[in-house]
């Protein structure tokens, strides 16, 4: 490491620029940013142009124009930018050439600028553009609000500092802000509730109650773990406990943090599962403890996740919940099919139902899905597939009409099989083991698997 990244206060006094290229022109930019007090010199009349209020001499400086200046910032020619930094660096002036790291006394990383956060990337100048990839990466997974975070945070610094007392650790108290529920609403953009919550805890930690946690209730997606949005991602790695279904695949649970706990709360083949009520009951323990606590649903947790029914207990519970929506399978399995959900003209609405007798889909009225140009997405109808058949059919939908079965959707197994509303028990019955998804409509004729099978039966003809 030859540079070692500081933070510079720029408006301690001046800083020299020299040169009016676009080089020199975006570190004008910088400069700014960073509120400089910036003595600008351009070679020639022609190029103060974007000058934007720095003070602006044509020529190079003189002796009086490095009074009191605190850096020196150079892309003026080969021969100018040596010179000055031979001048800069025999009065120990901190300087910059751009693009020449073997005359800087300093180099300009590529910055994450979020406000009171910032994140420097630098190569020692060795590849400009590989930092500035990084800083691309790193600008991904930093949620949008955590500068507002910081400065919120430091607005009570002063206020925990008071508190000091018999073993408190501040240390571990922020570290319990930023990973827990507080962090979450507020990143979650619920930042006036967030800052209500950290005025009771700063007022808790004076009087050593213990805290109250949090639930997320986060919807994994179909299965693929690339299909995780950023929010949940951050839900699973900053967790204490983790209670999942069966519908979350294993390649998901490996993005949990190493040291959570994960709970199995689902149902499974002869396992009926602990049950609704003894689920609720275990969120609000490990909430109550303190936990951060992630309650993981398959797809989306308010598509036919009972995410409503659990954030109801909760809240009347007094604990704080926060949803993360996930991709629900039926926009997992379509995209995975090249199955387009609406299309102009030919399919204008899309009905998302449920074959689940539990759930409540025994008087389902059919009569609403017969429609030519409604797309029915159906969960959890592989073994009600006769039901949906007759019930479409006898509502009035067109026997002939094409329908896919989209089995274990986006996992590595996955597994799709087109035909006709009257084959559907057929294809039902051939997809082998759930989840799968059930799409009635004319769109399908225009999914990707829908003219592979087409093509296989004009090659067998
Ligand atoms: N909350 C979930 C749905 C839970 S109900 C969501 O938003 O996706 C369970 C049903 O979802 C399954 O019976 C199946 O119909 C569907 N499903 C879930 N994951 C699936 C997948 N990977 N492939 C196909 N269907 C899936």
């Amino acid at each position: 490491m030859r540079f070692l990244p500081l933070f510079f206060d720029l408006t301690t006094g001046p800083v020299i620029l020299v040169g009016s290229g676009p080089q020199a022109l975006a570190k004008l930019r910088i400069l700014q940013a960073a509120g400089a007090d910036i003595r600008w010199h351009v070679l020639s009349g022609d190029d103060i142009e974007g000058a934007d209020g720095a003070e602006t001499k044509i020529g190079l400086p003189a002796d009086e124009d490095f009074l009191g200046a605190v850096a020196l910032v150079a892309s003026a020619g080969k021969e100018i930018d040596e010179r000055l930094a031979s001048r800069a660096r025999s009065m120990n002036l901190p300087v910059n050439i751009v693009d020449r790291p073997d005359l800087s006394t300093f180099i300009f990383p590529a910055i994450v600028d979020r406000g009171d956060v910032v994140v420097a990337v630098g190569t020692g100048g060795a590849s400009p553009v590989l930092a500035r990839r990084l800083r691309e990466k790193i600008e991904e997974i930093l949620p949008e609000r955590i500068g507002e975070f910081a400065s919120m945070m430091g607005r009570y610094r002063e206020r925990l500092a008071a508190l000091r007392h018999r073993g408190f650790s501040t240390r571990r108290f922020w570290e319990r802000v930023i990973d827990g529920p507080i962090g979450a609403q507020f990143l979650a953009g619920r930042t006036a509730k967030a800052e209500a919550a950290l005025i009771i805890e700063i007022d808790r930690a004076g009087t050593d109650r213990p805290a109250q946690g949090h639930v997320s209730i986060v919807g994994a997606g179909p299965g693929d773990p690339d299909l995780l949005t950023l929010k949940a991602l951050h839900a699973l790695q900053s967790s204490d406990i983790v209670f999942y279904d069966d519908l979350v695949s294993p390649a998901i649970l490996g993005r949990i943090r190493r040291d959570a706990e994960q709970v199995f709360v689902g149902k499974r083949k002869g396992h009926p599962g602990i049950g609704q009520s003894e689920i609720n009951r275990r969120l609000i323990e490990a909430a109550k403890a303190g936990l951060n606590v992630v309650r993981l649903k398959g797809g989306d947790p308010f598509i036919f996740g009972r995410g409503g029914e659990e954030r109801e207990v909760l809240e009347a519970a007094g604990i704080a919940v926060t949803i993360v929506p996930g991709i629900t399978a039926a926009l997992g399995c379509a995209a995975e099919a090249g199955l387009p959900l609406t299309l102009r003209k030919e399919a204008t609405r899309l009905s998302i139902v449920t074959a689940n007798t539990a759930e409540g889909a025994d008087n389902i009225d059919w009569s609403g899905l017969a429609d030519r140009t409604t797309t029915v997405a159906i969960y959890m109808g592989l073994t009600a597939a006769s039901a949906v058949k007759s019930g479409l059919i006898a509502a009035g939908r067109d026997p002939n009409t094409p329908v896919a079965v989209l089995a274990r959707g986006t996992r590595p197994d996955s597994r799709s099989i087109t035909g006709t509303l009257s084959q559907l028990p057929m294809l039902a019955a051939s997809v082998g083991d759930g989840p799968a998804l059930i799409v009635v409509g004319d769109v399908v004729a225009h999914s990707q698997v829908w003219k592979e099978a087409v093509e296989l039966l004009e090659a067998a003809e």
